[in-house]
């Protein structure tokens, strides 16, 4: 029962949850979209900012081996301007050494100071070269003499006085009179910038490279590597590309010499290496990837509770619908069942009425007809408006003659109006057409409601009815219109006013009956013929309240039928059957066919019916809709089925 209700539910709701849940994958993807992109944007200067640090870093190292050989020089130069004697020159390169193993920024660094001066070979501290040993073969040497004053620094090497790996900077020296006096270098240790390299990483993943100037590794996490050439390394080769066409600064996408997808970011240092940053590619792209899922799982799991809710409304919705359904069906059974018998009460007091009967009876009678008859209406409209909130009201359209509906209201809304001691004020449009199509019944409603509202809320004074023609976007429209000097409305009680089962002012309106269905009902009808109903009011002048109806013209030739019908009479030697189960309902009628010397013939039953339609001739038919069996419809069209013209015309109206 229940699987069943929540199939029901989706099938009915089918392309609400269709569209729901192509919000929320929409919304999933473009959340996607969007955070990947802040996130990808967040990376890439994260990585920036990581390369920046690191270059900087090893740009402080490098810049202190360079101080360090400058300070040297200057030093250097002084005492060869002083013609310091070249055994005493040794001296000043020891304390230069010194000096650099207490210097806080250069002490990890410094190797030692040495150089050759007037083609002698001087090094500070007690380092003897080996045998053989050339200083113009040297590196730091040969770099210096081409770079012709400006400071070289050399590619590293293996040194031989500290035995580790170092490199150097060196320059030629000029005295005060310009003579080339040799050449000066100071080494430095690698492992301080190894070391820095080797520390450097993207979120603790990756690694960092350095690359000589020409190319050559200086350092990489697989040792076997270092001191060879980039072109070694074949997954290097974009890299390489890159770096021969001066690109720095741009992710580089390469497969690592592990075979890893990686991104590679590189940039130049001041002396010529080339440092860069490999991360693999998935760790990089990490907190996106993980993030994808993260929103599809949050995103899914409010998918499937806002279908969840939706459905469950939606059971809601059916289980109230079912209910009011019911409620509705059992409300108009209900007042069916009611009604019956209460125009029963009031026909058999119509009937006597006309009897023989003292003051008090006459009294006691009017009493019953009064009472009844204002039960009745409330049935009615309960009826109404559970008809029309079941869905179940339908218009029965016919032609009808328009003035003599007029007249017909005329004259209750005089008997009204008489009884309150009001004057009534009545006029239609002459230029009206007189037949119209459409259910009359219904549009005597709506206006009888409106008079008998007028009616009720007006204590002294005038009520005016006036039916006119008018044009509405080029249509033209029946407005009725009520006018009263009645009680008003307040205004903040107009918006209640066509609500169900609202009665506005209730403390003035006491010992006023009514159900607060009436303007709904009236409402609900003019909506259902494609009409409108509007109002103006003054709180205690009086009211005006207007219903505009389409003006369906009759068809002329229906409408001369009509003309025909409506002039003949109901004579007295006619023969009339009429039709119901309710054995009441038919003392009434025959009472009161009686009351026009009419004596008319009794069914019980559709089939009584038929029996005695077929036997006899008769003239006219009251049938009854609701009876058990074959009901009237059914007893009608049975009845037009039998062969012949008599059965096809004989006029049959529904008693209801
Ligand atoms: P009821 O059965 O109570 O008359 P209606 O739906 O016809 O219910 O009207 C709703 C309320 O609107 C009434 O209770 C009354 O307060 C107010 N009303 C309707 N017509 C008029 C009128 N002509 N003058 C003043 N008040 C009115």
């Amino acid at each position: 029962m229940q699987r069943s209700r929540y199939r029901d539910a989706i099938r009915a709701n089918y392309a609400e949850l269709l569209f729901t849940c192509a919000a929320f994958i929409a919304l999933g993807a473009v959340c996607c979209w969007y955070l990947s992109g802040m996130m990808r944007k967040q990376m890439d200067l994260y990585s920036e900012s990581v390369m920046t640090v690191s270059q900087a870093h090893l740009q402080a190292l490098i810049n202190a081996d360079e101080m360090a050989l400058h300070d040297s020089a200057v030093t250097v130069v002084e005492a060869l301007n002083y013609g310091v004697p070249r055994e005493k020159l040794k001296d000043v390169f020891t304390e230069l050494s010194n000096n650099f193993l207490e210097q806080r920024n250069v002490k990890e660094l410094f190797a030692a100071v040495y150089g050759s001066i007037d083609g002698q070979f001087i090094v500070g501290g007690d380092w003897i070269p080996p045998e053989g040993y050339d200083p113009a073969q040297r590196p730091w040497y040969v770099g210096a003499v081409r770079y012709k004053g400006l400071a070289y620094s050399s590619e590293p090497y293996k040194d031989l006085i500290t035995g580790e790996m170092a490199c150097s900077v060196s320059k030629v020296l000029f005295d005060k009179d310009g003579v080339d006096r040799g050449v000066l270098s100071v080494s430095f240790l690698l492992d301080p910038v190894l070391k820095l390299v080797q520390s450097i990483s993207f979120a603790e993943e990756g690694y960092g490279v350095l690359f000589d100037r020409s190319l050559r590794v200086i350092s990489h996490p697989d040792k076997s590597f270092i001191g060879r050439h980039m072109t070694d390394i074949p997954s290097y080769e974009k890299i390489r590309e890159n770096l021969a066409m001066n690109i720095f600064g741009t992710q580089l996408q390469i497969t690592d010499y592990t075979g890893e997808d990686c991104l590679a970011f590189f940039s130049r240092l001041r002396n010529g290496w080339y440092i860069g940053l490999i991360v693999p590619y998935d760790r990089y792209y990490s907190d996106i990837y993980s993030m994808i899922p993260t929103i599809s799982a949050t995103g899914l799991v409010f998918m499937v509770m806002l279908c969840f809710i939706l459905i469950n409304l939606s059971i809601a919705k059916m289980r109230s619908d079912e209910e009011n359904r019911s409620k509705s069906s059992f409300l108009a059974s209900m007042s069916h069942e009611i009604r019956t018998p209460m125009n029963a009460i009031i026909g058999m007091a119509d009937l006597m009425r006309t009897d023989n009967l003292d003051e008090t009876q006459r009294e006691y009678l009017v009493d019953i007809k009064k009472t009844s008859g204002a039960l009745l209406n409330i049935i009615n409209d309960i009826l109404d408006f559970s008809k029309i909130e079941a869905g179940k009201m339908a218009l029965v359209q016919t032609h009808y003659n328009l003035f003599t509906l007029f007249d017909n209201i005329r004259s209750i809304a005089e008997f009204f109006t008489a009884e309150k001691a009001l004057r009534l004020e009545c006029d239609i449009d002459e230029t009206l057409p007189r037949v119209l199509y459409g259910d009359e019944g219904r549009v005597r409603q709506i206006i009888m409601n409106l008079v008998s509202n007028a009616v009720k809320y007006t204590h002294k004074g005038q009520v005016s009815l006036r039916l006119r023609r008018t044009t509405k976007n080029e249509r033209d429209y029946l407005a009725v219109s009520v006018e009263d000097t009645g009680i008003g409305i307040k205004k903040e009680d107009f918006p209640r006013l066509f609500e169900s089962f609202e009665q506005v002012d209730k403390d003035k309106n006491r010992g006023i009956t009514g159900t607060g269905l009436g303007l709904p009902i009236t409402k609900r009808l003019a909506d259902l013929m494609g009409g409108e109903i509007f109002f103006e009011s003054e709180y205690g002048r009086g009211s005006v309240f207007t219903v505009l109806l389409p003006l369906e013209e009759g068809d002329p030739f229906k409408a001369d039928i009509l003309k025909r019908r409506t002039r003949c009479s109901v004579s007295q030697d006619a023969r009339i059957l009429v039709v119901d189960d309710n054995a009441l309902n038919l003392t009434v009628a025959q009472g009161f066919l009686a009351r026009h010397g009419v004596r008319a013939e009794t069914a019980v039953s559709g089939e009584e019916a038929i029996e005695k339609i077929y036997t006899a001739r008769y003239d006219l038919v009251f049938m009854d809709h609701m009876m058990p069996g074959m009901d009237g419809i059914e007893t009608v069209h049975r009845i037009r089925a039998l062969p012949g013209a008599y059965y096809a015309d004989l006029p049959i109206v529904a008693l209801s």
